[in-house]
């Protein structure tokens, strides 16, 4: 299969674009920087591209089967208003280019695997939401407001194809995304919850929202929303709790919710909120997860 990856230097589509050439797909790597193309090779079964380049030449995109976008701008900065107006459009941007693209091909890809986040599902203390929950209508939130769009995009740009909108929760990986953060005081022996620690935090580890990724591409039945987190949420509390426990290190040292909007402004949101998210698409497709529980998927990371 050939399969092209926007915004696939980041933390998910570098490992998604190895997993995908050691499974023996070609992988076509697309971003705004030309400075990676040194160290792939067509003979390693990746290709890597600019979005510049694409403007003047489709042909490295011909033949392709699949697309995954993942580009946009990271929430990892202060949310000023230019910030988060950089947050969005690159978003949209991003999406409606792929569109035009994925369209001038001919026949172009059969499936789209669009990025999207459960910030889609505002926050909740008590809601569950699988796919087809009502929403919350997102509090009003930006998060929400983001992935609605964003969403909105995809479905406008991708209206003839199959596409896949994965609702992916808080990754966990060691080389990007929040938990290098999150794990931190807890290394310093300083760890807790954070607020008042009941808010969920649906998460999913790595190696699963890339096999997970994987299996949409493969698996024709899937189409739609797809919630790509672990089947066992926890709240904050509960987490920190876990992360204690595979450090060896206490959670005693609660971080107060003043202490973290101070320090980060309104991005604290993406830890002081949450939504209890069950991802009933996947499961009800099949799919198996090698980390569903927690404590081992910490433990996979820590080893
Ligand atoms: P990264 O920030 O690591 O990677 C995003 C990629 O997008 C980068 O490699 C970059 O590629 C590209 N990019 C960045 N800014 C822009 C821009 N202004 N215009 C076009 N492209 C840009 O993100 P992740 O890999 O962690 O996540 C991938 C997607 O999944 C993101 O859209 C994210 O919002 C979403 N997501 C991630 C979660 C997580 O926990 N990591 C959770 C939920 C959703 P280059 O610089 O090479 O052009």
């Amino acid at each position: 299969m050939k399969i092209a990856i926007f915004g696939g230097t980041g933390f998910i589509g570098r490992a998604l674009a190895a997993y995908l050439v050691r499974e023996g797909s070609e992988v076509v790597v697309v971003s705004r920087k030309s400075g990676n193309r040194g160290s792939h090779s067509v003979a390693s079964g990746l290709i890597h591209c600019t979005w510049s380049e694409l403007e003047r030449d489709l042909s490295p995109l011909s033949d392709v089967q699949a697309i995954v976008n993942l580009a946009g701008a990271s929430l990892n900065q202060r949310w000023t208003p230019k910030a988060r107006r950089i947050i969005l459009e690159s978003r949209l941007t991003t999406t409606r280019k792929v569109a035009q693209f994925a369209a001038a091909l001919s026949p172009g890809p059969e499936v789209v695997v669009q990025a999207s986040a459960v910030g889609i599902y505002g926050t909740s203390l008590t809601g569950e939401f699988t796919e087809a929950a009502q929403r919350t209508e997102g509090n009003g939130d930006f998060l929400w407001e983001v992935t609605e769009r964003w969403e909105a995009a995809a479905k406008q740009g991708f209206p003839d194809r199959r596409l896949i909108l994965l609702r992916t929760g808080v990754v966990l990986g060691n080389d990007g995304g929040a938990y290098p953060l999150m794990r931190l005081p807890f290394r310093l022996g300083l760890g807790g919850k954070v607020g008042t620690g009941r808010q969920w935090v649906p998460w999913i580890h790595l190696n699963d929202l890339i096999r997970l990724i994987d299996f949409c591409l493969k698996n024709p039945a899937m189409a739609g929303p797809v919630n790509a987190v672990s089947p066992f949420p926890v709240t904050n509390e509960q987490f920190s709790a876990v992360l204690g426990r595979v450090h060896r290190t206490p959670s005693w040292f609660p971080v107060p919710a003043f202490l973290l909007k101070l320090l980060l402004g309104d991005r604290s949101m993406l830890l002081l909120e949450g939504q209890k998210v069950i991802p009933a698409a996947a499961l009800e497709a099949g799919f198996q997860f090698i980390h569903p529980g927690l404590q081992e998927a910490l433990a996979d990371l820590h080893a």
